[in-house]
Order: structure tokens, then C-alpha cells, then sequence
């Protein structure tokens, strides 16, 4: 359990970049999102403009470009742009995939791509880990990567993996030993680096999915796709450890849109209760109304406790997995509930989506279920932190 003798600082909260990142919001409004959602497209003005801010970029350290600042930065800059009602979806993964080549790949690889990476003219967008028989099971994934002389041929699939149609790279998780010859199932797993552009058409193939949110997200095939050596990231068979060093900036980054999100809904049901006259007052003065909002908002600010702690860890680096799954766990339902008493706060005009709350409620319902479900999260709390038996 936590080591409560670290000192953390909880007070990091950058009011600048808060106050810049809502300016850069401002344009993309709801109508915005909703004309997105029509034509299922991609969020391009929104996350140039995003590039163009350096935002996208902050956790690259500044030698290659970016400009090197703590996870906090990263976590408040998510955090508004969910605030203002916008979505980090379309560009979030950067933030967090990038870490791996940042930790793992070698010095001509960073030079390579990182400032490339920091000024936008690559795209780091697509994670392709998640497969459709093995599912949360990562190490029983079958997409195989055999070397054959100074190139790795690839075949496989993979499922849900989004922004991959508006990528230029792709980190792959593969196997190139298989299972039943390593020791540990963890092993023989390998990550790669692979270019979208060269790869589309040559072994790779994009399939969009229709799915409840506009996540751009797809499922990929590969067929005897090509790819250079240098394309592997640190050593072979070491992938699956570089993939669980990622998870706790992402846990913590998907904690924190859900932290955004929760403030929206609130915001907007506080709002909307105060106005909203029936029976002669506004709705928000019947308890059945008022005491779930408030009920999210403690929630919500309870939970962000957490996610500062997480944080702060992470910034000091200390350990932090405990603190970085239950911030997610604890905001993905903390933005769920504040959802739900924002739907049912606007009735009926809560399904219409000219008022943006169904998209929203759609939206934060996904942080359940991925990047990674609530159930496992509770299995790695009871597992790793409280030493009950492994369920899996
Ligand atoms: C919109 C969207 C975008 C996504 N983007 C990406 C992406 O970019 N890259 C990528 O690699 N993946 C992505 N994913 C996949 C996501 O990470 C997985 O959906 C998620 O990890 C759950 O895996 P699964 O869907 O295979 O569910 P399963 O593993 O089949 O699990 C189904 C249910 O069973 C429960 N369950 C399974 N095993 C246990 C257990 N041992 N104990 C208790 N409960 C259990 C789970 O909690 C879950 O509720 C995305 C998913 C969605 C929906």
C-alpha cells in the first residue's frame, strides 16, 4: 500500500496553461463536435491548432523540440479541453505512446521521429495493442512479427485501434517468440514502430468502425507486411514490460478528461437547474434534482485528490501505479454519475444534441471500458496493493 512518507506537491494546477488551453477551445463548439459526429470525421482543425500551440508536445523533453514539462501539464491540459466540452481523443495517445519511444527506443530513433513528433509533421496517434480474441488477456495476443534479415514480416490483427486512418506511425505490440517457447508468457513480446504511409497497401489494411462514439477508431490486418529492423523498439521480446512503464501516464492522462468531463456536466446541470422553471420554480431547488449533482461534485473532487497524488508521484518518480489506476477507476464513475444526473437534470432536452449533453454522457461512458475496464483495474488494486490471490 502507499508509502505515505513521500512529499508530493498536490499545488501544481499551471492557471496559464489552463487559461490558454480554453482560449484555443473557444472555436470549437458544440456545433462543431456534432457536424464531426454526422460525417464520422476527424478533428483535424482542432488538433492542429493544438500542434500549433506546442500543447500536444509538452511532455517532449526540449532538446527534441518540445518543451519538457511534468505530467501535471499534461493532465491540465486534458482536463480543460474536456472542460470546455471539447474531446482529447482524436490526439490524447501522443501524449502518452510517445513515453515509449522517449524510455525505450534508441538515440537515432528519438533523433529521428521525436522532433518531427514535437513540430507535427509526424503523426504518433495509433496504439495497436487490443485484438479480437484475446482481449484484455495482452500476452495471448496472436499478431506474430517472425525477423527475416534486416526486415520483420507482420501478420495478425488487431481491433479498436484508433486515429490509425490519421496516423503517420503506429506502436505495435507483437509477438516474435511465441508463447509456448518463453518462460514467462510475458515475454516475447516486441513493440514496434511502424510507418503508416509506407505500410497502408503493402500488408497493412484499415478497416473504420461504426462505433457509439466518434473515436475514429479501426480495425487492422496485416498480411505479410514488411518492415524494416530498426522499426523494433529497445530489445526483442521485451515489449511487454515497455507497454505496463506507459500505463500509469495513461491512466492518469484518461483520469484526468474524465475529471474535465465531470466539471462539464456539472457546470452544465448547475446551470440548466437554475434556469429550467416547472411547477412554478426552478427544478434545481427539488432535491431529486439538486442532491445528484452535488453527490458527482463530491465525488469528482475526491477523486481528483488522487489524481494530484498520481501525479505528483509520477513527477517525483515514485511509484505511483496505485494512485494512477484509482484515479482512473474513481473519475471514470465520477464523470459517469455527473453525466447521468446531467442527463436526466435536462429531460427530454437532454436527448435532444443541440445541447451536447447526450454526446458528452455517450462519450465519458467509454472511460469504463478502455483504455482498460474497471474490472481489471479492481483486479490489479486487489492483487497488486491489498496481496489478494490473483483472479486471472
Ligand atoms: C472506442 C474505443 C477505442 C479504443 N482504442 C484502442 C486503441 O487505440 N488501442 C488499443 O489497443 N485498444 C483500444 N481499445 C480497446 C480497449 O482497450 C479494450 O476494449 C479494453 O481494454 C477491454 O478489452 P475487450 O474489449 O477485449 O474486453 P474483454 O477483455 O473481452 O472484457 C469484457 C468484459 O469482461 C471483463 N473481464 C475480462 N476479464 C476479466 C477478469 N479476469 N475479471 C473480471 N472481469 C473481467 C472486462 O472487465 C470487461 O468488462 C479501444 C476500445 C474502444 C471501445
Amino acid at each position: 500500500m502507499s508509502d505515505t512518507s513521500i512529499t508530493v506537491d498536490l499545488n501544481a494546477d499551471y492557471q496559464d496553461i489552463r487559461d490558454a488551453v480554453r482560449k484555443l477551445c473557444e472555436p470549437f463548439d458544440g456545433a462543431y463536435w456534432r457536424k464531426l459526429e454526422k460525417t464520422e470525421s476527424y478533428p483535424s482543425d482542432f488538433v492542429q491548432a493544438l500542434t500549433e500551440s506546442g500543447f500536444l508536445a509538452v511532455l517532449i523533453p526540449e532538446e527534441y523540440g518540445g518543451s519538457g514539462l511534468p505530467l501535471r501539464a499534461a493532465s491540465v491540459i486534458l482536463e480543460e479541453i474536456h472542460a470546455t466540452g471539447c474531446n482529447a481523443g482524436a490526439c490524447h495517445a501522443q501524449m502518452y505512446i510517445m513515453g515509449t519511444l522517449l524510455r525505450h527506443g534508441s538515440a537515432q530513433q528519438k533523433s529521428e521521429y521525436l522532433p518531427r513528433i514535437a513540430s507535427g509533421e509526424l503523426r504518433l496517434q495509433a496504439f495497436g495493442v487490443t485484438e479480437p480474441t484475446s482481449g484484455s488477456d495482452t500476452t495471448k495476443l496472436k499478431t506474430r512479427a517472425v525477423r527475416d534479415g534486416d526486415e520483420y514480416v507482420i501478420n495478425g490483427q488487431k481491433v479498436w485501434t484508433s486515429r490509425a486512418l490519421f496516423s503517420d506511425l503506429l506502436l505495435l505490440l507483437a509477438r516474435t517468440t511465441p508463447v509456448d517457447q518463453v518462460t514467462r508468457k510475458t515475454d516475447g513480446l516486441s513493440v514496434f514502430l511502424v510507418d503508416m504511409q509506407k505500410a497502408r497497401g503493402n500488408g497493412l489494411e484499415i478497416r473504420p468502425i461504426d462505433a457509439m462514439v466518434n473515436h475514429n477508431t479501426t480495425e487492422l490486418y496485416f498480411d505479410n507486411l514488411r518492415i524494416p529492423a530498426s522499426s523494433l523498439i529497445g530489445d526483442e521480446g521485451a515489449g511487454f514490460r515497455y507497454i505496463l512503464d506507459g500505463m500509469n501516464a495513461e491512466r492518469i492522462l484518461v483520469a484526468s478528461e474524465c475529471l474535465g468531463d465531470a466539471r462539464w456536466f456539472t457546470e452544465t446541470s448547475s446551470r440548466y437547474a437554475n434556469e429550467r422553471v416547472v411547477f412554478g420554480k426552478p427544478i434545481g431547488a427539488n432535491q431529486g434534482i439538486q442532491f445528484p449533482i452535488a453527490r458527482a461534485y463530491a465525488e469528482t473532487r475526491a477523486a481528483e485528490l488522487v489524481l494530484k497524488e498520481a501525479c505528483a508521484r509520477f513527477d517525483a518518480g515514485e511509484n505511483c501505479g496505485e494512485q494512477a489506476n484509482m484515479a482512473k477507476l474513481l473519475l471514470s464513475e465520477a464523470s459517469w454519475h455527473a453525466g447521468e444526473a446531467c442527463l436526466q437534470t435536462h429531460g427530454g432536452f437532454g436527448f435532444a444534441c443541440e445541447y451536447n449533453v447526450e454526446r458528452k454522457w455517450r462519450e465519458t461512458r467509454l472511460y469504463q471500458i478502455a483504455p482498460i475496464s474497471s474490472n481489471l483495474i479492481l483486479a490489479y488494486l486487489g492483487q497488486h496493493i491489498l496481496g489478494l490471490p490473483r483472479s486471472y
